[in-house]
């Protein structure tokens, strides 16, 4: 059994991924070919953005947008401690301070209520200015941005989504990563929509901040090649990435999606009534970039996963560390405490297999495993 059997996918789609790889061998365009844009054209169709720029990955997209509006030293940016280390670390990266913020038990992602606290926290400490928040579409669930957008304009921050994990989602009918002034993806295998390498996109309706994006990512290039008027970064999709995705993004939004959608039901309805399964609020869908259970203790959550492992079913912590105790961040000072619900979490979450491709037969042998250990 795979936790993400990207095999499967590969046998359903081996015919159109193949012909397009050999497309571009033939061509040869290897750096910005033609399928860059046209994959672009797609994805921004997609999402409902009126940009989409294309680059080497998920963490690069979101430094993209940072550099792009000056954020720097003395500078604050809101990130949620329940994620993957790249939210973060793309602030410090960019010479600011990330503040952390917790998350909600129910959906794993950022409560405005926390992120309230921390705005509070900068204005009275007065070292930083407040420049944005990065709410997180964790396993693959949009962000509350009901909530948090009003509080970002209220306070003027610019507002990021990281969709790395969100591609697919959906909140009052509009799609993941098309929330805030600017929005990210990433194409790494694992995630909802994946490629055969590293790769990530930036979606925006901004056309000063799109301008600037395809400057930034090729080295600060201006209207000529060789006439460099910014600081950039050698941040492009590779065509063969870019040609791998055109099938799979057909795919994705034909039939995988869906398939996502029908085995995390088919686990709720066989879980749900013996362990807390994952919430999906009303107006809102997943992409189902993993599917988590919330054990009642950490030693509950330690003997399931040691029991799945033995009976033969994969299963993983995500996260198994909330970033504001990462050994990285602890010279910022974030006592063991100061942010509950993300340090409960992390003790507590286990992710059961998740790809389009499961079967009737693998979600009941995964429940069956589930139900006899916990
Ligand atoms: C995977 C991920 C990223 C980074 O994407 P890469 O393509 O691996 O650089 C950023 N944020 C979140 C929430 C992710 O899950």
């Amino acid at each position: 059994m795979q936790f993400s059997d990207l095999h499967a996918q590969y046998r359903a789609l081996q015919q159109e991924i193949d012909e397009n790889i050999r497309r571009v061998l033939e061509h040869g365009k290897y750096i910005m070919g033609p399928e860059v844009g046209e994959l672009e054209e797609k994805l921004a169709a997609y999402v409902g953005r009126k940009h989409c720029i294309t680059c080497a990955n998920g963490t690069d997209a979101l430094s993209l947008v940072l550099m792009a509006w000056g954020i720097g030293p003395g500078d604050a940016v809101f990130v949620p401690s329940f994620t993957f280390m790249s939210t973060a670390e793309v602030v410090s990266l960019a010479g600011a301070e990330p503040v952390f913020v917790d998350v909600e038990e129910d959906t794993f992602n950022m409560d405005p209520e926390s992120l309230l606290e921390a705005i509070a926290r900068v204005d009275r400490e007065g070292r930083l200015r407040k420049r944005a928040v990065i709410p997180v579409d964790l396993f693959g669930l949009p962000a509350d941005y009901r909530r948090i957008l009003p509080i970002a304009e209220a306070h003027g921050l610019k507002v990021l989504e990281d969709g790395a994990q969100g591609f697919g989602g959906t909140l009052d009918g509009k799609t993941a990563c098309a929330f805030g002034d600017a929005s990210t993806t990433s194409f790494f295998p694992a995630k909802p929509l994946g490629c055969y390498g590293d790769g990530g996109a930036v979606f925006t309706d901004d056309d000063t901040l799109a301008g600037l994006l395809q400057s930034i990512r090729i080295h600060g290039k201006g209207s000529e090649k060789y006439d460099n008027v910014r600081v950039g970064l050698n941040s492009r999709l590779d065509t063969l990435q870019a040609a791998i995705l055109q099938p799979k993004l057909a795919a994705f939004s034909a039939y995988e999606l869906a398939a996502r959608q029908k085995w995390a039901e088919a686990y709720s309805e066989r879980l749900s009534g013996a362990v807390k399964t994952p919430a999906v609020p009303e107006g809102f869908s997943s992409s189902w970039a993993q599917y988590t259970l919330l054990l009642e203790s950490h030693a509950k959550r330690e003997s399931l996963k040691a029991a799945l492992a033995a009976a033969g079913v994969p299963s993983m912590v995500y996260y198994p560390r909330p970033l504001h105790r990462q050994t990285v961040y602890l010279p910022l000072g974030y006592e063991a405490g100061s942010l509950p619900v993300s340090e409960r979490l992390a003790e507590r979450v286990l992710s059961l297999p998740m790809h389009p491709y499961l079967t009737e037969e693998t979600v009941e042998a995964v429940c069956a495993a589930v139900l006899k250990n916990l």
